[in-house]
């Protein structure tokens, strides 16, 4: 019988770990907490990412409808502005790591490379394409790790990366600096670097009795992708099949996204200078002026 319960016990806490690794980038409240317990067991299938430098990103799909929400307590954080869609099919990691910042075209993409990275470690262990670097060696686009220190407890282990952004203005200080980032299953905001659900003071989950206050690591680094393209056509099978973007591989560490083809003047013709796709369309503006 004590056999018996000790294994119960265990599974009970596999599956509670495995749900609190699902809400990273998510704020705990009581009712969100309880909510996404049951709806991580249920909606997301999970699955690893391989990146090209060889590491395990566990990561998991949704399986059911999206949804478009805003953060439910916005209004604790007066600095943040929406800059984009909530969506619970992918979440902070996979928007400063794996899209960087372009989400623009992923709706037009399978399920299939829209995902939630679980935990980030293996995301930032030997990638080639990051350098850490200081505060004030950090500019524009460069990429902001929060880490949860101290110790770890029943929903959290500690040392774990709880959220990412993306450095939008810096400032002197951390927190007259702006970032970019998702907020776990909802929107995309501009906010100040210290003003979100994840520092420490705010990060409390209410689940437990009495509210465990966390000490956050905040970490930079200088990105650096090497992108291949590829066309992506709306009807391959067409005569003339068309493209408006194109997709971008990082061949150091896996890094994807879509986006529209940027166009240039090629021997007269509209093509796109990252991928090579060619409109067929002449550049009217250079056609010789009649004299
Ligand atoms: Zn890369
Ligand atoms: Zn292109």
């Amino acid at each position: 019988m004590l056999q018996y319960i000790k294994i119960r016990r265990n599974i009970h806490i596999k599956k509670r770990i495995l749900a609190s690794i699902l809400l990273a980038c998510t704020a705990f409240t009581t009712t969100l907490f309880t909510c996404n317990v049951a709806h991580a067991s249920g909606d997301y299938s999970l699955s690893t990412f391989t990146t090209a430098y060889g590491s395990s990103v566990p990561i998991a799909y949704l399986q059911v409808a999206d949804a478009d929400e805003d953060y439910p307590q916005l209004t604790n954080f007066s600095s943040a502005i929406r800059v984009g869609s909530g969506s619970k099919k992918y979440n902070c990691f996979t928007y400063a790591m794996i899209f960087c910042g372009n989400v623009n075209n992923i709706s037009q993409n399978t399920n299939e490379e829209i995902f939630t990275v679980e935990n980030a470690t293996n995301l930032i262990l030997n990638n080639p394409c990051l350098s850490k670097i200081s505060f004030n060696e950090a500019s524009s686009q460069d990429l902001v790790m929060y880490k949860i220190l101290g110790n770890p407890t029943e929903y959290q282990p500690a040392n774990t990366y709880n959220h990412a952004a993306l450095l939008y203005e810096k400032g002197s200080t951390l927190e007259s600096t702006v970032v970019i980032s998702k907020w776990g299953i909802n929107a995309i905001y501009r906010h100040n670097l210290t003003d979100n659900p994840y520092m420490g003071s705010s990060y409390v989950s209410q689940a437990i009795q009495p509210p465990i206050e966390r000490i956050i690591e905040i970490s930079f680094y200088k990105v650096s992708h090497n992108y291949t393209y590829s066309i992506k056509y709306a009807n391959s099978m067409a005569i003339r099949p068309i493209s408006d973007y194109h997709k971008a591989v990082c061949s150091g560490c896996g890094a994807f996204h879509y986006e529209p083809h940027t166009y240039i003047n090629k021997n007269n013709y509209i093509v796109c200078k990252d991928c090579g796709y060619n409109t067929k369309y002449m550049v009217n503006s250079i056609v010789p002026e009649k004299v």
